[in-house]
């Protein structure tokens, strides 16, 4: 079941792609596995998952942990995509290979302060809010100008882009404005010189619009239901375009 729903959301991702005419290589997808327990996730990965999400701290640590998953001796990624607390940070570092969260100075120099301990140059994502109603979480579009900068100055952070999560919405081309938001933030700071070559994920695309996201320039999407759960793929799924609106 894990497995087909993998190879399904694969099979959309390059569906997508040839609409738009990307390379389906350019998009990481990032199972999500929140509230899954670790034979699921390993089900998912013998599938072929490599990169693996979580949003709550302590329930990454029990997974990561893990033995099955261990002994499998797949190269896991782990991804932070929740909201991550300051007094979080050390054991987020410790485990994770990017987190998607950045939404404050205070937990950048935090993040700079803990993964030095370490020697760790941590890959992080600017969480943007494009919406005012999607999320608490995430600093506006016109503020992520000045934390670019401050960012900048830390030596054990590398900044790799940007995230969003768009609203809930019944129709996923609602979703589209948002993740057009985020691309052109992006692209208003490919001239800015330490930013340029360092910036190539945009996060965007959940179970309901990540096909949207593609279309919008998606590099990396943020898949849970499609993949764990027995959802009914809608009239989008492989072959058959979107209608544009
Ligand atoms: C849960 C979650 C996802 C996955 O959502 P689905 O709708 O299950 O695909 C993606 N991103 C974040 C930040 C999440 O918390």
């Amino acid at each position: 079941m894990i497995g087909e729903n993998f190879e399904k959301v694969k099979a959309r991702i390059a569906a997508a792609c040839a609409r738009v005419k990307r390379d389906p290589a350019e998009i990481t997808l990032v199972a999500v596995t929140k509230g899954r327990n670790v034979d699921e996730i390993a089900q998912a990965v013998a599938a072929g998952a490599i990169d693996i999400g979580e949003n709550m701290i302590q329930e990454a640590l029990v997974k990561f942990n893990a033995k099955p998953l261990a002994i499998s001796h797949k190269p896991i990624k782990w991804h932070m995509v929740g909201h991550l607390q300051t007094n979080k940070v050390k054991e987020a570092v410790g485990i994770f290979d990017l987190i998607h969260s950045i939404d404050s100075l205070r937990l950048a120099i935090e993040i700079d302060k803990q993964a030095a301990k370490i020697n760790k140059i941590q890959d992080v994502l600017i969480e943007i809010k494009t919406s005012p109603e999607a999320t608490k979480s995430g600093i506006l579009p016109q503020e992520a100008g000045k934390l670019i900068e401050e960012i900048a100055h830390f030596k054990n952070i590398a900044l790799k882009g940007f995230m969003t999560i768009a609203p809930l919405v019944d129709d996923p081309e609602k979703a589209r404005p948002y993740f057009r938001i985020l691309r052109e933030l992006k692209d208003s700071f490919s001239h800015v010189q330490y930013a340029i070559s360092h910036m190539p994920i945009l996060s965007m695309g959940m179970t309901d619009d990540f096909e949207v996201a593609i279309e919008e320039g998606a590099t990396m999407v943020r898949i849970g239901r499609a993949i764990f759960e027995g959802v009914s793929l809608r009239a989008n799924e492989v072959g058959e375009a979107i209608p544009k609106t």
